[in-house]
């Protein structure tokens, strides 16, 4: 049996093999079973190779629930009493996080940064010079709404040099662009499986310093479920999770990452750019414009803006293409009419081509002209 196979460019879940789709199919376990904490164990330990941990140094925590359920962890674990939280903005995920700690009441510093060029390093020393009392950083790595890549690397040494503790969140690049938690300066990074490994949704992942984990054992506790030391002890001493896990999402996501080791790290970010690729061609071949220059994009997510065409109309050539089997996106800038292609998941260059065949159709059925009119004469 297989499944009808659809083209998501939406920015996850993404695309998966059939393989991943089938490995759900299992007899059924009781998650008490040592058998399933050692699948649980197994999966943990790859989680960390991905960004090129030692185990001995770094741990994956495994937690039931989509992405966000790692800002919210990470963010209210990791605050020890009398420090506060700075928060760089430039993008609707890292708004996720303010949003967070203002739920929890927590002390933080935003930094509201430009959505579409990389933060200047300079502001956020700054800022770390002026607040002695900063607990950690928080960056997100890749800004999906936009497809802004962050200097990670930079603002972990700064993070460091300062003493504060570096998290980001990769759930958007990990298991795509290479990150190596050493040479990048990463504490903290985190991600869900239904992006970079092309899992299921319903299984996300905090992955950090095992001696960070067990000094936040004494910072205050400001949730019960979401609690990063509770999880990881928790695990540590039973080799269970606190609370029942998402069993079948978890062999999917083991089936995930052996293709992910068998395409090998390289391989695949050369995949999802030879998609990004094929997706810039055909923008220009059509004469779309996007919201940021591409040497500022992270090679996953374009942004694109609304075409100035009064038969333009994103529901409707999104309806068209839907049909046709390939999800588009709406974009998430706020006020501006933009829409997304994403070059994540399971698909290669040949399905972005079969896409523009679509998708140029849907322009002339609905009458847009091409190529692609734009009001302003700026580039972008
Ligand atoms: C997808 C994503 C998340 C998580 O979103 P959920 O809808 O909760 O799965 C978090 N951060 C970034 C950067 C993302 O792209």
């Amino acid at each position: 049996m297989s499944v009808e196979r659809k083209i998501l460019l939406n920015p996850g879940p993404s695309t998966t093999t059939d393989t991943v789709k089938y490995a759900q199919i299992v007899p059924d376990i009781c998650p008490r079973e040592k058998e399933f904490g050692d699948i649980m164990a197994e999966l943990s330990r790859d989680l960390v190779k991905i960004v090129h941990g030692r185990p001995e140094d770094y741990t994956a925590v495994l937690f039931c629930g989509s992405g966000t359920i790692c800002i919210d962890i990470t963010l209210n674990s990791l605050l020890d009493q009398g420090k506060k939280a700075l928060i760089v903005n430039n993008g609707s995920y890292s708004d996720r996080g303010c949003e967070v700690l203002r739920a929890y009441g927590m002390p933080f510093i935003e930094l509201k940064q430009p959505i579409d060029v990389p933060p200047d390093p300079a502001i956020i020393e700054d800022a770390l010079k002026q607040n002695p009392d900063i607990g950690y950083v928080y960056m997100t790595h890749h800004e999906t709404g936009t497809g802004l890549l962050n200097p990670i690397r930079e603002v972990g040494e700064l993070a460091h040099k300062y003493g504060a503790f570096f998290i980001t969140d990769t759930t958007s690049s990990y298991a795509m662009i290479p990150i190596d938690v050493y040479r990048d300066q990463v504490d903290f990074c985190m991600a869900s499986a239904q992006k970079g490994i092309m899992g299921m949704t319903g299984l996300s992942y905090v992955i950090g310093r095992r001696d960070l984990i067990e000094k936040s054992k004494d910072f205050p506790k400001r949730s019960y479920y979401c609690n990063l030391y509770l999880q990881y002890h928790y695990f540590e001493t039973t080799g269970q999770m606190h609370l029942t896990p998402p069993v079948q999402t978890i062999y999917a996501a083991r089936q995930a990452l052996k293709e992910y080791f068998e395409e090998g790290e390289e391989r695949k970010w050369e995949r999802h750019q030879r998609v990004m690729k094929a997706i810039h061609e055909g923008e220009d071949e059509l004469g779309l414009r996007e919201m940021l220059k591409r040497e500022n994009q992270s090679g996953l997510v374009s942004a694109i803006r609304y075409p100035d065409d009064p038969n333009w109309d994103f529901d409707r050539v999104h309806d068209y293409c839907y049909e046709r089997g390939f999800t588009i996106y709406p974009g998430k800038i706020e006020k501006k009419g933009t829409f997304r292609l994403c070059a994540l998941g399971a698909i290669d260059e040949e399905d972005i081509r079969a896409f523009f065949k679509v998708f140029k159709e849907a322009l002339n059925h609905y009458g847009v002209q091409i190529p692609i009119r734009y009001t302003d004469r700026t580039e972008g």
